[in-house]
């Protein structure tokens, strides 16, 4: 069996120690959240970090609060905890919908929202679904919280807007319109469910039906989640009827640097992304 290369374990107490141990030890050090990513790396020895800056003893980071017109998730709450949230399933339906589709009981017992978001896996399902809700990251570092919108903090395959001594420390979802619907589907690879392809939709329709606003990601299918600017501009003004969401999203990997691997060519996932796009908006629009 693998095991990882020799580090120093540090638990942080509070957020200011864990930040002051990454300015201490630099690029030598990460943090540990739930581990489901790092400690596999680790194991690998893709990632020899030398110091282990542990987040979970740290108090009040975990938790989802209804407040000033938000719902607000701290970054160390669990997938299980966020797919049984009342408050989460009343607003967002699409959030406890794709974290109970990620890998099995035991990741989702131990994974974290910051951890995946903070990890930006290509084939992740959260980092889809935080763009489709317009959700705001807040950070911290040695100069205090910043805000970075979810479509900023994204910026490649293992890469975000992070600092190398920032910490994600919650996740800020704005309660939506009324009318507002959203879902998200994949196509999930059978060992690890990890997203071959996958699409966050979130849609508002008006009075009459029309549809007034809509937020389409996909994830998997490239380096990133990326937003399906296209397909947004053709469902906007328009009844999402099956026809119209058909011919919206076969424009869904439009501008998307297609990934293909042993999991699927470039070709599959292209196709996939209109299929996983048009199941995901036809649900989203049932639920608005
Ligand atoms: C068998 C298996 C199946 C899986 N299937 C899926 C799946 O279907 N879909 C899916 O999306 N994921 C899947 N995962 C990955 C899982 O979701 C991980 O939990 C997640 O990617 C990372 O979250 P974590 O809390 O475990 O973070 P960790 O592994 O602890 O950390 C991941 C990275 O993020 C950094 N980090 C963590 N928290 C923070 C923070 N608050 N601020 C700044 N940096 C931080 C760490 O330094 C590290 O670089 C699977 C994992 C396994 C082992």
């Amino acid at each position: 069996m693998s095991v990882p290369a020799a580090f120093d374990y540090h638990s942080a107490k509070s957020v200011d120690e864990a930040i002051a141990l990454l300015q201490q030890y630099g690029d030598d050090a990460k943090v540990l959240a739930g581990g489901h990513s790092l400690i596999p790396s680790m194991k690998l020895r893709l990632a020899q970090p030398a110091h282990l800056v542990d987040l979970g003893k740290i108090s009040g980071l975990s938790y989802i609060r209804e407040e000033s017109g938000a719902v607000a998730v701290g970054a160390m709450t669990t997938y299980t905890t966020i797919e049984h949230s009342d408050v989460l399933r009343r607003y967002f339906a699409l959030l406890p919908e794709g974290v109970a589709m990620i890998g099995d009981q035991q990741v989702r017992n131990r994974g974290t929202i910051g951890g995946s978001i903070a990890h930006s896996d290509p084939a992740a399902d959260l980092p889809g679904i935080v763009q489709a809700l317009r959700a705001d990251i807040l950070v911290q570092g040695p100069n205090g919280v910043r805000t970075v919108k979810a479509d900023d903090f994204f910026m490649g395959m293992f890469e975000t807007a992070l600092q190398p001594d920032e910490i994600v420390t919650e996740i800020r979802f704005a309660i939506p319109a009324a009318r507002t619907g959203s879902a998200y589907m994949k196509l999930a690879n059978k060992a690890s469910h990890y997203a071959v392809t996958g699409c966050a939709a979130v849609v508002t329709l008006d009075g009459d039906g029309t549809c007034s606003s809509a937020s389409v990601v996909i994830t998997g299918a490239s380096e990133k989640a990326t937003r399906a600017n296209a397909v947004e501009a053709a469902l906007v003004g328009k009844k999402l009827d099956e026809a119209t969401v058909a011919a919206a999203t076969a424009h869904a990997a439009d501008g998307l640097a297609l990934l293909g691997d042993i999991h699927g060519s470039r070709e599959y996932r292209a196709q996939m992304s209109a299929v996983m796009a048009r199941r995901a908006i036809l649900k989203a629009a049932e639920r608005a």
